[in-house]
């Protein structure tokens, strides 16, 4: 008989109360005479997911009473020509943070944009500098889906210390990261985490071990219940369309985790949508508030003895 009732990780729910807060923030900055937070976002092409995200996006600075410039560029511009974009981008003080939404077109470097972005108005977190600075522990913008993991386990007082946390996926914006920051010495941190990937032999016999599972791969429905201990936590990171006629959209969002057989086994469980990837766009507008203070990024490294 399992001990334990299972609680739903609602990412809507959660989101809305971030949203609130930072405009609440926003507005008492306003009221005291500095300017709100401005985030711009680059826009390359037409994809279909990418504009639904960046007009998510735009729509959430709205919400919270930002400012919010969207630059859209044709998908045959030179990579030369988006970098002079970026650089107008860091040098323009009225811009706290922007992103430049990924996947860009194949004849686009990703890692050369990635490092044209100035650390300090990089509000991704996809810099290897704010990547750097994640991992000593020092302010740093953390890239948003791991960081809307941190907050939902946080928010909804998941003890992780001492804990065995699988991540599945190891890229660079959400596995790789997301496994550093368990981790940390925090909370949420303080776990003991195995991370696994696509070369990783016998999955199920980490993830049945595994008290919190973080799912990021991509794969529809991956984590099915035989692979999952009573009482896990378990965070679904995935997103993948799939075609599907009987909606109005013509898709349906599917994430990696079997939902309706995983979700009787364990303790909390995020599901998709309405879970992690509302966190995301929230943690991405904590991340630009933090632009706007100017402390913020300034503080260096703490190498003292206590700090190991
Ligand atoms: P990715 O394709 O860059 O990485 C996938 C990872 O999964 C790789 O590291 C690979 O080694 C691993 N993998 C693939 N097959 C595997 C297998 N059979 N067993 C174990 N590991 C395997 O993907 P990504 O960008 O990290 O995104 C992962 C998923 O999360 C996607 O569905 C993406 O849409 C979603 N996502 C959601 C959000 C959000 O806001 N909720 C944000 C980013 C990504």
């Amino acid at each position: 008989m399992q001990n334990f009732v299972m609680q739903i990780l609602d990412g809507k729910k959660l989101s809305a109360e971030i949203k609130a807060e930072i405009a609440d923030t926003v507005k008492k900055m306003v009221l005291s005479g500095k300017k709100a937070p401005h985030l711009a976002a680059i826009l390359v092409g037409n994809d279909g997911a990418s504009r639904t995200y960046v007009a998510s996006k735009v729509k959430s600075c709205e919400e919270v009473g930002f400012k919010s410039t969207l630059i859209r560029l044709e998908s045959d511009i030179t990579q030369n020509e988006l970098i002079t974009q970026i650089n107008q981008l860091n040098n323009d003080d009225s811009i706290d943070g922007f992103i430049v939404q990924l996947p860009l077109p194949k004849h686009i470097d990703e890692e050369k944009i990635l490092l044209a972005i100035a650390p300090e108005k990089d509000v991704d977190g996809f810099h290897p500098m704010n990547v750097g600075r994640m991992t000593l522990h020092l302010p740093s913008y953390i890239s948003a889906t791991p960081k809307g993991i941190l907050e939902m386990l946080n928010r909804y007082n998941i003890e992780t210390e001492g804990k065995h946390c699988v991540v599945i996926g190891r890229s660079n914006i959400v596995g790789l990261p997301m496994s550093l920051l368990m981790q940390r010495r925090s909370q949420p941190g303080n776990c003991t985490v195995t991370i696994c990937h696509s070369k990783t032999n016998d999955l199920s016999k980490y993830t049945l071990e595994a008290d919190i599972i973080i799912a990021a791969l991509g794969k529809p429905k991956f984590l099915t219940a035989d692979m999952v201990k009573p009482g896990a936590v378990v965070i679904d990171v995935g997103i993948t369309r799939v075609d599907d006629a009987s909606t109005k959209s013509g898709f349906r969002l599917y994430g990696d985790v079997d939902f309706e057989n995983v979700s009787k086994k364990c303790s909390f469980i995020s599901p998709v949508p309405g879970g992690v990837g509302l966190m995301t766009v929230a943690s991405l507008l904590q991340n630009t508030l933090s632009a706007a203070n100017e402390e913020f990024y300034k503080k260096t490294i703490d190498f003292s003895v206590d700090n190991i």
